[in-house]
């Protein structure tokens, strides 16, 4: 119960909205910052939650019942979305015809709640229409890495250059200032060009410039290079791209660790488990899933694996209702596979606590689908990747780990390629992870990340100062 004193004092301070489109990988990185601006930076936010029909994880996230004074949730109600999509609407697609609807009382809420300034992900620009109308200034929270963000900028110049289709071209894409991109390893999104998804994907990105600011979830040593194109190449300044501010890792808290994995990984030697999990909607084709069971096997290393029922049809089939569906490994693993792995695995259907998990000493590696929160949590407890890429950018994601940081290895083949990658290469990767050479170079180089992820964090470190200094401009300029 908050005092008529307490009441006052928070409606003086700033009042920032955040806005995040559905999706834990959105989610997640938003509701921690808005945590981050009431608790360290002295502001009053209002997370704003566009509800979708079915993610009991991102409804647990959100309606925990520790949230601390100043923050509070804005549940926007749900919407009917059953004549716009269907079970084969891409993913982006899905996602953003979710946030139109919505949106239809934004303008009426925005009113209503008043605030200083508006936060969004970059999947919610709708809302500069309306902010426009209202004169909020937004400012975008950048979720993906900054290697898309160069990218993105980049990408109404690629449309108007470029006839026929990115994935023809001969070259890899030359982006100003960054690594190229393999033709192959291009973001699912912009690989047809002729379908909604691209152009979902196209509005929300070359809309991004029009923020007051944007807050990159990385830090300046992981991507010391697409952080200093961004802001000093004459491509991106003549767009002109907003300032960039380098505020992360932001990652989920700590959730408590369940009791059958914490258990278990008690009980295992220190570097010595591989983690593997796929993000909050990644799924592996049947034929795809047994191999990988077998390649684990076969290893014979530790692991602890989320499992989930596995979908022929899509790569990120339970990206909306993660922790809601059934879930009976025995029904889709090899026969005999959790008798036979009793010893040496543990799976856990749908959904674990992945950064409790990652913060044990016992994980040596973690194989995942290199969706950029799992990344950066994987760094920032210094444990290095197998990356098993599956859908959006995390091709470009894995190849980046493992070309550019030296903190990953990119298992071969695979969903996107239309192939299978083999039970022998995945007990050979893991192997070769786990106890090789490579293995040990790679644990070496996540340890110093994690140093160097933790610095920036601290008060005075680079991420903390970037968000500091704006987070006093607003309390100059909006206090009452
Ligand atoms: N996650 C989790 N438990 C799981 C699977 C995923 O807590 O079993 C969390 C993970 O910690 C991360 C998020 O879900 O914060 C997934 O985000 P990411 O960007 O890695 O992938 P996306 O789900 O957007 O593809």
């Amino acid at each position: 119960m908050v005092s008529a004193s307490e009441f006052e004092a928070e409606t003086k301070k700033p009042q920032v909205a955040v806005l995040s489109s559905p999706g834990m990988g959105h989610v997640i990185p938003l509701f921690v910052m808005a945590k981050g601006l009431v608790t360290q930076h002295g502001l009053h936010v209002s997370f704003l939650n566009v509800t979708t029909e079915a993610s009991a994880a991102q409804y647990q996230l959100l309606h925990s019942p520790d949230l601390p004074s100043g923050l509070e949730i804005v549940d926007l109600p749900m919407v009917d979305l059953s004549n716009l999509v269907d079970g084969n609407t891409p993913v982006l697609t899905r996602l953003s015809l979710n946030v139109q609807e919505s949106f239809r009382c934004l303008k009426t809420l925005l009113v209503n709640l008043n605030p200083n300034l508006l936060i969004i992900d970059l999947f919610c620009t709708q809302a500069f229409d309306v902010c426009n109308e209202l004169s909020i200034p937004v400012y975008t929270f950048f979720t993906p890495p900054t290697h898309l963000l160069a990218f993105s900028l980049f990408l109404p110049k690629l449309d108007r250059d470029v006839e026929g289709e990115f994935v023809d071209l001969p070259e890899p894409v030359q982006v100003p200032g960054c690594s190229s991109i393999r033709t192959e390893d291009l973001l699912d999104q912009v690989r047809n060009r002729k379908i909604d998804e691209y152009k979902w994907f196209l509005y929300h990105l070359s809309r991004v410039k029009m923020a007051a600011g944007i807050f990159l979830n990385t830090w300046e040593d992981l991507e010391p290079v697409s952080i200093r194109a961004i802001r000093d190449l004459p491509f991106y300044q003549q767009i002109p791209t907003p300032t960039v501010y380098p505020v992360g890792p932001i990652i989920k808290e700590t959730e408590p660790m369940t009791e059958e994995c914490g258990a278990w990984l008690d009980q295992q030697p220190s570097d010595s488990v591989l983690y593997i999990a796929l993000g909050s909607g990644g799924t592996l084709t049947s034929e795809q899933q047994i191999e990988l069971a077998w390649g684990l096997e076969m290893s014979k290393q530790r692991f602890i694996w989320v499992v989930r029922m596995p979908s022929d049809a899509c790569a990120s089939a339970s990206f909306f209702n993660v922790g809601s569906d059934p879930n009976d490994p025995e029904s889709y693993l090899p026969e005999g596979f959790l008798e036979r792995t009793r010893e040496t695995g543990l799976v856990v259907p749908s959904w674990a606590p992945q950064v409790a998990i990652l913060e044990h000493a016992s994980i040596g590696a973690f194989l995942s689908h290199c969706g950029w929160n799992s990344i950066l949590e994987s760094l920032a407890n210094g444990v290095p990747i197998i990356g098993w890429p599956l859908y959006a950018e995390q091709r470009m994601n894995a190849t980046m780990l493992a070309e550019d940081v030296g903190v990953g290895i990119k298992a071969v083949g695979g969903r996107e390629s239309g192939s299978v990658i083999g039970r022998n290469e995945i007990a050979k990767v893991v192997r070769k992870t786990m106890e090789g050479e490579e293995g040990k170079v790679l644990r070496a180089k996540a340890r110093e990340l994690k140093e160097s992820a933790s610095k920036a964090l601290e008060v005075g470190g680079s991420s903390y100062q970037s968000l500091a200094i704006l987070a006093n401009q607003w309390k100059a300029k909006f206090t009452i």
